[in-house]
């Protein structure tokens, strides 16, 4: 059987949106762990499904420390396997 490449770009967000979950929030904020984009560009990047843990690993302690808590209150929080860190991503950077 043939093996075809499928390649595909990923359009950036759109202006004022978030360039790495093309959503709205604030820096310090975490990215939309449920975008399409956010998971999209991720997996392309780091070649791994993204979690809860990499969207909110450029929080404060604190914020991800509430944030963890409560998604694994109801059953979503995510992180990458064991020995693999999360990977922060501020908007800034
Ligand atoms: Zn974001």
């Amino acid at each position: 059987m043939e093996v075809v490449e499928k390649s595909f770009m990923l359009l950036p967000p759109a202006d004022g949106k978030c360039r790495i979950c093309a959503a709205e929030h604030k820096p310090e904020s975490p990215h939309d762990g449920t975008s399409l984009f956010y998971h999209t560009r991720f997996n392309m990047r780091y070649k791994r499904p993204a979690t809860w843990a990499d969207a909110i690993a450029h929080c404060s302690p604190e914020m991800r420390a509430v944030i963890a808590t409560f998604l694994a209150g109801k059953g979503l929080w995510t992180e990458p396997p064991a020995g693999v860190k999360p990977i922060s991503e501020p908007i800034d950077s």
